[in-house]
């Protein structure tokens, strides 16, 4: 790992940040985009290199409909030729809703005394784990409000659990968090409980405007949760998700951010983040952010399509915050993880009745309701195949390791394989009859369309012994 220590900055040593406001303003408005430089922009990202600021400020600035779309179908075309056609599935759980802070958009927020709080014990941990397992469920990301109720330890405790239940054929073979920022010594307790992702997301990247925001708790200081990542990697944990509540400053700026931050991850430690997250500000219980920020339908998509060209080797998360309609229509630009069967409010997984969201429970509205086997059903009519594959983190193929295998034909080499893998247990041991029917035929489909016949005949036999019961079988 290299560490740069001028880039290093401890909260309250003054140090130069690696996010300049006034740097990444010159930036975007020095620069006007023309449809040719746009184009010429793609042809560079579609040879799946990296984008400077200044070509990414091009297309922030785009706004004629002819570079819009040439924008769109630039991030479908290398979606594809990054990702292939595979999309991972993931639910979030929310353990606790305790928390110390003032963020003016969240319902969890110290000052709300509508909230109603709670903290899962551990039989109701497991509880929701089973019922997460019963639905088919592999991946999950564990969420906590920032409590001294919730310190590292606490979380390794709880990430335990997650991996300890196992209910008939059912087990959860990865758990992220997104949790608050810890010190060094608490990341190393996290990272030995074996989480997957530590996702932070930094609200906005405007130091002015974070302070609007974020009025109480530790959560207001700006560089501690921006210095969080150099934290994390320097206790030895490599993967990590950044991200940016859209709505609270100007969506330009804040793509340009998470590339500034991106490049200093990636320039400090030889490892950028392993996902970029972009919830958007929903409706919440005691919610208290004036709308000038907020991101139409048509500018969301744009800066999705924008963030996939500008990365092309960064996994892009699209939550149930969105609605069903614009979720199908957004991961076909570069969109490579869902999640699905989503609940947010505290101990909803194992309650067998359906009822209306309740905002005093939850931390924000969900726009996306569909069960976890109606979205699979629904991307398989796409001919998209579901993946739960946790593969490259269990076999150590993390952080800079990774990077190394993020070149063309590794997705056909171990996600295709993988993700039709895991698709036929989930058809084996989940699925109603109607996903079942639709997902052997797009398994059949993918095999028949591989064109290396060893693989093709290892990945035949995996898939007969899936159905003959074994499990977790990985490439
Ligand atoms: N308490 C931890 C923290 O603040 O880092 C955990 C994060 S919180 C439980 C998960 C994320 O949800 C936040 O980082 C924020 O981006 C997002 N969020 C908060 N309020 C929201 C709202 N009203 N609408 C959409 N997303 C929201
Ligand atoms: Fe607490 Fe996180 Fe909500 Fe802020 S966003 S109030 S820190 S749970």
């Amino acid at each position: 790992m290299k560490f740069n220590p001028e880039n290093y900055r401890i909260p309250d040593i003054p140090m130069q940040p690696f996010i300049d406001a006034s740097e990444i303003w010159d930036i975007i408005e020095k620069t006007d985009s023309t449809p040719e430089k746009v184009s010429e922009i793609i042809q560079k990202s579609l040879s799946k290199q990296r984008l400077s600021m200044d070509e990414v400020a091009i297309l922030v600035n785009a706004t004629d409909e002819v570079s819009i779309q040439a924008i769109k179908e630039g991030a479908k075309t290398l979606k594809n030729q990054v990702y292939g056609n595979r999309i991972v599935l993931f639910a979030p759980l929310y353990i606790g809703n305790k928390c110390q802070n003032n963020c003016s958009y969240c319902g969890f927020r110290v000052t709300n005394k509508d909230a109603e709080r709670k903290t899962l014990d551990d039989a109701e941990i497991i509880k929701e784990i089973e019922a997460l397992e019963e639905n088919g469920q592999k991946r999950l990301v564990l969420v906590y409000g920032e409590h001294n109720d919730y310190s590292p330890e606490y979380i390794a405790h709880t990430v335990k659990i997650a991996y300890s239940v196992k209910k008939d054929k059912g087990e959860i073979r990865r758990v992220n968090i997104n949790a608050a920022p810890m010190d060094i010594e608490g990341f190393k307790v996290v990272k030995e409980a074996g989480i997957g992702t530590y996702q932070i997301f930094q609200e906005t990247y405007h130091p002015e405007a974070y302070k609007l925001y974020h009025l109480g708790g530790k959560k207001a200081n700006f560089e501690n949760r921006l210095t969080s990542l150099d934290r994390a990697q320097e206790a030895g944990l490599d993967d990590v998700g950044i991200g940016v509540l859209f709505g609270l400053y100007d969506w330009r700026y804040e793509v340009l951010a998470l590339i500034r931050h991106t490049n200093h991850l990636e320039a400090c430690y030889n490892v950028g983040p392993h996902t970029i997250s972009f919830p958007r500000i929903k409706d919440a219980s005691s919610l208290s952010v004036g709308s000038k920020y907020f991101v139409s339908d048509a500018d969301f998509t744009k800066l999705v399509a924008i963030l996939r060209l500008a990365v092309p080797y960064t996994g892009m998360i699209l939550t149930a915050r969105e609605p069903a309609e614009l979720r199908d229509e957004i991961i076909q630009y570069g969109v490579s993880q869902i999640d699905g069967g989503t609940k947010i409010e505290i101990g909803s997984y194992a309650k067998t009745l359906n009822e209306a969201q309740n905002l005093n429970r939850g931390q924000f509205k969900i726009n996306d309701e569909r069960s976890l086997n109606e979205i699979i059903n629904e991307l398989l009519d796409k001919d998209m195949i579901p993946s739960f594959c946790t593969a490259c983190y269990r076999l150590g193929r993390t952080g800079e390791h990774f990077m190394e295998f993020s070149v063309p034909g590794f997705i056909k080499k171990y996600c295709t394989p993988n993700a039709t893998l895991t698709l036929a247990e989930y058809l084996t041991d989940y699925a109603d009859a109607e996903t079942a029917v639709k997902g052997w035929k797009l398994i059949d489909k993918t095999i028949g369309e591989m064109d290396n016949e060893n693989l093709k005949k290892s990945l035949i036999d995996r898939v007969e012994r899936v159905k003959a019961g074994e499990r977790d079988l990985n490439y």
